[in-house]
């Protein structure tokens, strides 16, 4: 799976569904047809960034 910010390939696996991009410091969640991107605040609150439909590949921002 790649990184829908910066493309990157080498996500670690955190959670169940949940992913790490230690290239740009982004969460990536992935649910049934969606894919979600956080963006980390220093004190380790996720906030939304933008949604991507994996059917469509449209992106939603947020
Ligand atoms: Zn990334």
């Amino acid at each position: 799976m790649l990184c829908p910010n910066c493309s990157w390939g080498n996500l670690r696996k955190i959670g169940r569904n949940i992913y790490y991009c230690k290239n740009c410091f982004h969460e990536v969640e992935k649910k049934s047809n969606i894919i979600i991107l956080f963006e980390l605040d220093g004190d380790g609150t996720r906030k939304k960034v933008f949604t991507v439909n994996i059917e469509t590949e449209s992106e939603e921002a947020i």
